[in-house]
């Protein structure tokens, strides 16, 4: 394996490599059977965002790389490759785990030099996936972010968020706080097919109420709507129904993309779940990464009129799908500040 050399622009930057990066060993247990954590000390927390970014925070955090939900269609996957780990089944299983990112996080929150500018979590990686079941990272990171006056965002498809639901509400007293979910489907035999180590669409709902009955102004990603198979106006108006129903806040919803490796790995379980939709996808995206502009603005059509039926544009943004949105775990810049 080679773990150095890396030059990945998505993540933190620390972990140019296991082995710069302080790698302590390599676990698995039972409870997460099919899964190996590697764990590593990191030597920094905070990632700066490159200078033209155009999403409303400048500071991401990442406790983990790889991602156990185990989306087929993820945009991430490409930077496991960085670890001489392929962007398949690796991304799903082999996840890298910065075990004393709260540590380092509440050294750099402390610098003099430190802005106190929004922080937004769960940009590449879900922070409440899986394996912070075990390692328990992001108690210490809210509470470093909270103690030091930075507001942060979550965006996130893991339940396991409710565990710090306490702890967030306690947050969001003393610094702005804003959770994001993130639910594309209903369906139970795609959610198998294509988020298989997600939690249920219900679980996710139940989890919006949850932060709604806390207080939070929750904001729903429908990302990535995928073509031909949950663009229905029937699918997306059961679903904003129901995120309406949980009491989400506002919503919106983008066309999937296809960069890198993940074409390759989603198109594999088109091809065998949905061979007849292949040449069809095949015409939308052509050889890039993004649908058409005509699809992308027959989505908007279709979607902005229903969320606005469902009274999900409480944030008073434009829910319209752009071509080139951002990603399953990225927020637009017009929406709420960040987003998995
Ligand atoms: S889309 Fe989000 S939840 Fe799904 S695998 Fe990627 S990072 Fe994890």
């Amino acid at each position: 394996m080679r773990w150095q050399n890396q030059t990945l622009d998505a993540d933190d930057g620390a972990l140019p490599g296991l082995s710069r990066a302080g790698f302590v060993r390599t676990v698995e247990t039972p409870e997460f059977e099919g899964i190996t954590f590697h764990e590593v000390l990191c030597k920094s927390a905070l990632n700066k965002m490159p200078e033209n970014s155009t999403l409303p925070f400048q500071w991401t955090i990442n406790p983990m790389r790889g991602c156990s939900h185990a989306c087929r269609y993820c945009f991430a996957r490409p930077t496991h490759e960085y670890l001489d780990l392929d962007a398949g089944r690796d991304f799903d299983a082999q996840i890298v785990v910065k075990t004393n990112i709260a540590a380092v996080l509440r050294r750099e929150l402390g610098r003099k030099s430190w802005q106190r500018d929004p922080v937004a979590l769960g940009t590449n990686t879900d922070p409440y996936q899986r394996a912070e079941g075990r390692y328990r990272l992001m108690p210490g990171i809210i509470r470093a972010l909270t103690d030091s006056g930075t507001p942060f965002s979550i965006l996130t498809k893991g339940t396991l968020l409710r565990r710090d639901l306490p702890l967030l509400t306690l947050a969001a007293r003393e610094v702005p706080v804003s959770v994001a979910v993130s639910i594309a489907i209903l369906d139970p035999e795609l959610h198998r097919g294509l988020e298989s180590g997600t939690p249920a669409p219900r679980a996710r709902l139940d989890m919006v109420r949850a932060l709604t009955d806390a207080g939070f102004a929750v904001h729903v990603m429908v990302a990535p709507v995928l073509p031909y198979l949950t663009d229905s106006r029937a699918h997306l108006d059961e679903l904003f129904g129901a995120i309406a129903a949980a009491g989400a806040a506002s919503a919106v919803a983008f066309p999937m993309h296809l960069r890198g490796s993940t074409r390759g790995w989603f198109l594999g379980w088109l091809a065998e779940a949905h061979p007849a939709l292949l040449r069809r996808y095949r015409q939308l995206y052509g050889r890039g990464a993004y649908v058409t502009p005509e699809y992308a603005a027959w989505l908007r059509e279709r979607v902005t009129p229903l969320l606005e039926r469902h009274d999900l544009t409480r944030n008073g943004e434009s829910a319209a799908a752009p071509a080139r949105g951002p990603e399953p775990h990225e927020r637009a810049d017009t929406q709420l500040a960040l987003f998995a």
